[in-house]
């Protein structure tokens, strides 16, 4: 009896001994096939963990009017809704190149709602007119003016050195001071909104050359990031003069 019992033990230990043998390899494969960097990139890990684990700065790029409506339609069938994503999937491209964590978002995107980023740009396209040039503007309320002011200023000069477009702070409206993502994302996440040139005269440059659209953006962000203290930064390193 004793000896059938003690049988019956190692039996169910082996079982044991598989089961988490074959656990142990499933979560292996996970982590293997990137699982880690997902983590890492969820928000709400970032909550969870220190900043110094986090691998990279997280960027959120809305391309504008996106999974709500086109956006300005042009009589050559240009389509804003459709330049807008076509320019935020290559500025994502080329920020996650320099190992940058990106996401790309919709206009209405429920993701926006207390985003926490070290960035947030939104992407628009202005109307089909025969005008040329660029605006860029954040929020006209914020508890983060300085950093605020630190984006609009790198995405304007590297917008203009990218793209040779001309900056119109005049045309500059309430609707990109009081755009609606600005109020929704948290109040510590630094926003700007871009609008990277009129669908009317400046389309050759904006459906014909997305790459150099994209760069200026692209590069205007990284401006800012690098300008920022990263997430790496520790207490201790703050506390050395
Ligand atoms: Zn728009």
């Amino acid at each position: 009896m004793h000896q059938r019992l003690q049988r019956l033990n190692t039996c169910f230990l082996r079982l044991l001994l598989v089961v988490l043998v074959a656990l142990g390899a499933l979560v292996a494969l996970y982590f293997y096939q990137g699982g880690w960097e997902k983590l890492q990139q969820s928000r709400l890990l970032a909550r969870v963990l220190p900043g110094n684990v986090i691998t990279g700065p997280q960027v959120a790029i809305i391309a504008g009017h996106r999974g709500f409506d086109s956006g300005a339609v042009c009589e050559d069938g240009t389509i804003e809704a459709l330049v807008n994503e076509e320019i935020a999937d290559r500025v994502a491209r080329l920020l996650e190149k320099e190992g940058v964590a990106v996401a790309v978002l919709d206009e209405y995107d429920p993701r926006l709602e207390g985003l926490q980023a070290r960035a947030l740009v939104s992407i628009h396209a202005d109307s089909c007119i025969n005008q040329s040039g660029f605006k860029v503007a954040s929020a006209e309320q914020t508890i983060i003016p300085q950093q605020d002011a630190l984006l609009v200023s790198c995405l304007k000069e590297h917008y203009a050195q990218a793209t040779g477009l001309a900056f119109r702070a005049s045309a500059i409206t309430r609707d990109m001071t009081q755009y609606h993502a600005f109020q929704r994302v948290a109040d510590t996440t630094p926003g700007a909104i871009i609008e990277i040139g009129y669908l009317g005269g400046d389309r050759a440059l904006l459906v014909d050359e997305p790459d150099r659209v994209a760069e200026g953006i692209a590069r205007g962000i990284l401006c800012f990031l690098d300008a920022q203290p990263t997430a790496r930064a520790t207490p201790k390193d703050a506390s050395h003069p």
